[in-house]
C-alpha cells in the first residue's frame, strides 16, 4: 500500500486516560493534535479491559453480596441467579458507551483520531500502520508517548493454555470456573477474585509476600483480609507456585513456601496477576535520545520530557504508580510544558483505591512509608464500629486514619478502609494538597449521618476525644 503524509503540532501515541486527556487538553489550548491508538475509539486498557469493565463487574458482585447479606435484616430473595451472557452484554455496553463517548469528545474538539500502530522514524516523524488503509507518515513538533503497560507473565507456567488467564481474559467473562487460583494478592488479583467469588467460583489466592497488598498499611488491609478469609477458599501467604501442569480437565499445581499444601491441587482456571510491565519497546524509540531505565520505564523529568526535547512520556510507561488518574495529570503537565508554561508534575497526594469489598483507599504519606523514612508522625484512627452511618449499612468493618505532622498539625496522609472509601479519599487528597491542618478537618461541618464524618471524627481524636468515641485518659 502507498503512504500518505500529514503533519501536526502534537502527536499523542496511546489513547488511554493519559493519552486522551493529554490530547484533549492540547486541543483545548488551541494546538493541532493527532491521537493514535489501535482501538476504534480512545479509552486504552482502562476503558476496554481494565478499570471500567472491572468496576462494572465489581458492582454486580456487590449487589449479589448485598442480596445474600439482606437476610440479616429480614429480607430474603430467591437465591440470586446469574445470567452470564446478559452480565457480559451489560459490561460490554458500559465499555461501548464510554469509549464511544470519548470518540465523540475527540471529534468535537477536532482531535484527529488515527486508528493504527505508531512507530518512530525519528524524533519528529511517526509512521502509522493502519489495518486496511494506507500507512501514514506524520511529521510532528511534539510527541507524547502514552503507551501504557501490559500484564506481567510467569516463566514457569504453560504457554498458550486457555485455562491460564491474565486480567484481560478474566474480564471477558467467558465462563464461571468452579475453582480458580489467583496468583498474586495485589490490586487485580483481589478485585477480580472478588468478582469470581461472587459469581460462585471457589477462589484461592497465593501470594509470595507475608500479607495481601504488600506495601499498603496493615491496619487498612486487615478488615479486607478478614472478609476475604470468609469469601475465598484459601489465602496462602509467603507461598509460591512451584509447578503447573495442564491436565485433561484442569491445571494441577504444586506449591512451595510457608502455607503450601502438602499435596498438589487442581484448578479449572488460574488468574496470573503479578504486576504489569511498561510498554516501552516502541519501534524506533532508539532513533531518538529517549532512554529507558532498568525496569523498562521511559526516563522523564519533572515535565515528563524525555532526553529528547520534543518527546514526552506519561502514564504507566513513564513510571509508578501505574494509575489512570496519575497518567491524566502527567498528560496535563506535558501539554502545559509544550505550551511553554512553567508546569511541573509535583503532586503531594496521588490517591490509590483497591475496589474490593470493603474498599481500601489512601493518599499522601502512609504509615509504612513514614516508618521507612524515619519521619516523626502522629496517627489517629476512627474505627467504623463507632460510625452511625456504617451501622445503618450493617458494615462496621472499616477504619479511617489520618497521618499528621505533630509539630505543624498538618495532614500528611489519609487512609480509609470501608464501603465507599474510594469516593471518600478525595477529601483526603484535597486536605493534603491544600496543606490542611487537623483543625480544618475537625471544624469543617460534615453531614450527618454519613461515612464522611469518620474523617472529621478522626481529626477530633487528634485533639483528645471525638463525639462518638471516648477513650478514658490514662491516669
Ligand atoms: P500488584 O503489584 O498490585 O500485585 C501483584 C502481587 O503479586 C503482589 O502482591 C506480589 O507480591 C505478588 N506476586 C508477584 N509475583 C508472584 C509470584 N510469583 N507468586 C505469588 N505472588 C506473586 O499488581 P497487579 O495486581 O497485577 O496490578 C498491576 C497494577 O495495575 C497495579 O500495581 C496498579 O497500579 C494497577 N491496577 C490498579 C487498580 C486500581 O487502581 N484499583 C486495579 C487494578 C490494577
Amino acid at each position: 500500500m502507498s503512504e500518505t503524509t500529514k503533519s501536526t503540532q502534537v502527536a499523542v501515541v496511546g489513547g488511554g486516560p493519559g493519552g486522551y486527556a493529554a490530547a484533549f487538553r492540547a486541543a483545548d489550548m488551541g494546538m493541532q493534535v493527532a491521537l493514535i491508538d489501535a482501538e476504534p475509539n480512545p479509552g486504552g486498557v482502562c476503558l476496554y479491559r481494565g478499570c471500567i469493565p472491572s468496576k462494572a463487574l465489581l458492582h454486580a458482585a456487590y449487589v449479589l453480596g448485598e442480596a445474600r447479606h439482606a437476610a440479616n435484616w429480614g429480607i430474603t430473595f430467591a437465591p440470586p441467579k446469574v445470567d452470564l451472557d446478559k452480565l457480559r452484554t451489560w459490561k460490554e455496553g458500559v465499555v461501548r458507551k464510554l469509549t464511544g463517548g470519548l470518540g465523540q469528545l475527540a471529534k468535537a474538539r477536532s482531535v484527529r483520531y488515527v486508528q493504527g500502530y505508531a512507530s518512530l522514524l525519528d524524533a519528529r516523524t511517526l509512521q502509522i500502520q493502519r489495518d486496511g488503509a494506507d500507512a501514514e507518515r506524520l511529521t510532528t513538533e511534539h510527541t507524547i508517548l502514552a503507551t501504557g503497560s501490559r500484564p506481567a507473565t510467569l516463566p514457569n507456567f504453560p504457554k498458550d493454555s486457555e485455562r491460564i488467564w491474565d486480567s484481560t481474559d478474566a474480564l471477558e467473562l467467558q465462563s464461571i470456573p468452579k475453582t480458580m487460583l489467583v496468583v498474586g494478592g495485589g490490586y487485580i488479583g483481589l478485585e477480580l477474585g472478588t468478582v469470581y467469588a461472587a459469581l460462585g467460583t471457589e477462589v484461592s489466592v497465593v501470594e509470595m509476600m507475608p500479607g495481601l497488598l504488600p506495601g499498603v498499611d496493615r491496619d487498612l488491609v486487615t478488615p479486607l483480609a478478614k472478609r476475604l478469609e470468609k469469601t475465598f477458599r484459601a489465602i496462602m501467604l509467603n507461598t509460591k507456585v512451584a509447578a503447573v501442569k495442564e491436565e485433561k480437565n484442569g491445571l494441577r499445581v504444586r506449591f512451595e513456601g510457608e502455607m503450601a499444601p502438602a499435596e498438589e491441587r487442581d484448578y479449572e482456571a488460574i488468574l496470573v496477576s503479578v504486576g504489569r510491565k511498561p510498554n516501552s519497546t516502541i519501534p524506533g524509540l532508539d532513533k531518538t535520545r529517549a532512554e529507558v531505565d532498568a525496569r523498562g520505564f521511559i526516563k522523564v523529568d519533572g515535565q515528563r520530557r524525555t532526553a529528547e526535547p520534543g518527546v514526552f512520556a506519561i502514564g504507566d510507561v513513564a513510571g509508578e504508580p501505574m494509575l489512570a488518574h496519575k497518567a491524566s495529570h502527567e498528560g496535563f503537565t506535558a501539554v502545559e510544558a509544550i505550551a511553554g508554561h512553567k508546569a511541573v508534575f509535583e503532586p503531594q497526594a496521588i490517591p490509590a483505591v483497591v475496589f474490593t469489598d470493603p474498599e481500601i483507599a489512601w493518599c499522601g504519606l502512609t504509615e509504612t512509608q513514614a516508618e521507612k523514612e524515619n519521619r516523626k508522625i502522629q496517627v489517629v484512627r476512627f474505627p467504623w464500629a463507632a460510625s452511625g452511618r456504617a451501622t445503618t449499612l450493617d458494615r462496621n468493618d472499616g477504619v479511617t486514619k489520618l497521618v499528621i505532622d505533630p509539630d505543624t498539625e498538618r495532614i500528611l496522609g489519609v487512609g480509609i478502609t470501608g464501603l465507599n472509601a474510594g469516593e471518600m479519599i478525595a477529601e483526603g487528597v484535597l486536605a493534603v494538597e491544600m496543606g490542611a491542618k487537623a483543625a480544618d478537618l475537625a471544624l469543617s461541618i460534615h453531614p450527618h449521618p454519613t461515612l464522611s464524618e469518620t474523617v472529621m471524627e478522626a481529626a477530633e481524636i487528634f485533639f483528645g476525644q471525638s463525639t462518638h468515641l471516648y477513650r478514658p485518659k490514662k491516669k
